[in-house]
């Protein structure tokens, strides 16, 4: 049926998101290189995530740990920050917590406390932010809005971590949950004046999040191309 697809050009696409992000500080009245770019790498092939690694990019977020464990040798030197974006087992939190810098998509005590526990002496506290399910949907994961300042309480106990802030994937065209994740941070910042980061924004929404306040956005097909559908060959 169709030819197999031409190899997408992750450098061209990574000049493109650049120029998007500095587009939106720029009409946000951000400072230049104020938000991150994290590459969502979730099951894309190790040589696209190379040329991006080599041509600058610095954050890699990825959601499976088998994904990761596949990912992690292209960095031996660990130039790279490396962030958990997905849901995390309890089974997995033993090499999350060596492997990772940050982790983002934190939502229950359990796990927060299996991290802490299991962050390796000698290493910096792992950089965490809270997940919320902004949009409130009954298939994500997530804490409820309400739960967050208690949550936060819990995880500023763990020596093993260092909370940075919030995270959230708001639903398709749900135009509310921008400004109501920046009043989150903002009730967060009155609770522990440290936190520093929302990651909020993807390939379809960064300019909006980037418009609300975000200061970190995960992108995945805008950077890698599609995803890999399963192999049929
Ligand atoms: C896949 C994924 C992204 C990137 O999504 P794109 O729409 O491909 O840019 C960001 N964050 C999380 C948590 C993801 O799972």
């Amino acid at each position: 049926m169709t030819p197999a697809t031409k190899s997408f050009d992750v450098l061209a696409a990574y000049r493109q998101i650049c120029e998007r992000v500095a587009k939106a500080e720029h009409a946000a009245g951000r400072d230049p290189g104020s938000v991150t770019l994290v590459g969502a790498a979730k099951a894309q092939p190790i040589e696209g995530l190379r040329q991006l690694i080599d041509a600058g990019l610095a954050h890699v977020g990825e959601n499976y740990w088998q994904d990761a464990a596949a990912h992690l040798p292209v960095d031996p030197a660990h130039r790279v920050a490396w962030h958990f974006i997905g849901p995390i087992q309890s089974n997995k939190t033993a090499a999350i917590a060596q492997h990772f810098d940050w982790v983002q998509s934190l939502d229950r005590e359990k796990i927060a406390q299996r991290l802490s526990d299991q962050r390796p002496a000698g290493r910096p506290a792992l950089n965490v932010l809270l997940q919320v399910n902004i949009s409130q949907e009954d298939s994500k994961s997530g804490l409820r809005p309400d739960r967050v300042s208690a949550f936060a309480t819990q995880v500023l106990d763990k020596p093993g971590l260092r909370l940075r802030g919030l995270m959230a994937i708001p639903a398709p065209g749900d135009s509310d949950a921008y400004p109501a994740m920046a009043a989150l941070m903002n009730q967060l910042r009155a609770l522990t004046p440290g936190v520093d980061t929302l990651s909020l924004g993807m390939s379809a929404d960064l300019e909006t999040a980037i418009a609300a306040g975000a200061t970190m956005v995960r992108i995945g097909t805008a950077l890698f191309g599609p995803r890999p559908q399963p192999s049929s060959t």
